[in-house]
């Protein structure tokens, strides 16, 4: 059996690289090899606490979600890829079966089998064996790490659909981390006017150089305050990335009366208080937001079409044997990286 490097989070704070056998790919399976694999909150989560809510770390896992490779070897029935096609993964894989699933809105399927979430390992390995449908192919002009952004990219572009944006709609992002500024780039594509704040100047010069209309200082001033100004009336759409107590209270009063909130960051708490007065006296919609749906073939067109840009978010490269170091990395120095990759 050929052997193939492993790195797994053994347990909080350690990271060991293993030999384990390189799978096979069986029945409509292709097998790919990890060119590059992007760093994600949840993975620094996970390496730093062990656990995200209900989902722990019992035994050793393989974390990274945000893939891309290259196909090696095609199993039985795979009709849609070849050995040497260059593919983004996306890293959910769900039943295909239930009501959800049926209904196309598979993120929500209970059985969902997600990368680097526990019980299942991630991509921070030389191969995976994935399922040709969910393995979407790059287009030349495309990096692999661009194929592996694809998966953060995601989350804003479902987002915007599910917010129903229309051409030219004033836009307030709380946040401007990795998912906020793809949700930027994502309401871009639309034309709208967006108005975005955080607290670190790196990430808002990052926003202003991804097309954001006004940027906004949350640690030197009122935020609040700069949104009303800046949207006279309040947002069309507010999108909260930043998944703090403080930014998630906020969204209430940027929007503007019959507007809408999507909340895509997780505020550390289940439970804080919320202006529900302002959700009925305004008539708010508040929707929530699980990963994403049916995106990722769109996201890769935007993105081979040159209306998105995931390459300027890539500020730093590890390689597999220093994922400790990437996790590190990527956990300390918010104020001077963006995207961290792992290029195996
Ligand atoms: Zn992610
Ligand atoms: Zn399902």
């Amino acid at each position: 059996m050929d052997k193939m490097k492993a790195v797994y989070l053994e347990k909080v704070k350690e990271i060991k690289m293993k030999e384990i056998e390189k799978p096979t790919p069986g029945e409509g399976e292709v097998l790919v090899q990890i060119k590059s694999v992007g760093v994600c909150g949840s993975d620094i989560h996970y390496y730093n606490h062990g656990r995200i809510g209900d989902f722990i770390v019992e035994k050793p896992l393989i974390l990274g979600h945000e893939s891309a490779g290259k196909v090696v070897e095609v199993g039985p029935g795979v009709t849609s890829l070849k050995v040497g096609d260059r593919v983004a993964l996306e890293p959910g894989i769900p039943c295909r079966k239930c009501e959800h699933c049926k209904e196309g809105r598979y993120n929500l399927c209970p059985d969902i089998v997600f990368m680097a979430t526990p019980p299942v390992d991630g991509a921070f390995v030389e191969y995976v064996t994935f399922p040709e449908d969910f393995a979407f192919k790059l287009p030349d002009n495309m990096s692999y790490d661009e194929g592996a952004l694809i998966e953060p990219l995601s989350v804003g572009v479902y987002s915007t659909e599910r917010a129903g944006l229309k051409a030219g709609m004033k836009v307030a992002i709380l946040g401007a981390g990795p998912i906020g500024l793809a949700t930027l780039q994502a309401a871009k594509v639309y034309g709208a006017d967006v108005a975005i704040s955080d607290i670190n100047d790196f990430r808002l010069s990052y926003a202003e150089k991804l097309g954001a209309d006004k940027i906004i200082n949350a640690a030197t001033g009122d935020a609040l305050e700069k949104f009303n100004e800046y949207f006279n009336g309040g947002a069309d759409v507010v999108f909260e990335t930043a998944g703090t107590v403080p930014t998630t209270k906020m969204t209430t009063k940027v929007a503007k009366r019959g507007g809408k909130v999507v909340i895509i960051g997780l505020a550390p708490a289940d439970t804080i208080n919320y202006n529900f007065v302002d959700v009925s006296a305004k008539e708010l919609d508040v929707l929530g937001i699980f990963r994403y749906a049916n995106v990722y073939k769109r996201s890769i067109d935007l993105v081979s079409k040159g209306e998105i840009d995931l390459k300027s978010m890539v500020t730093h490269s590890f390689t597999l044997d220093q994922v400790q170091e990437a996790l590190e990395f990527a956990d300390k120095n918010k104020d001077k990286a963006i995207k961290v990759v792992v290029r195996p």
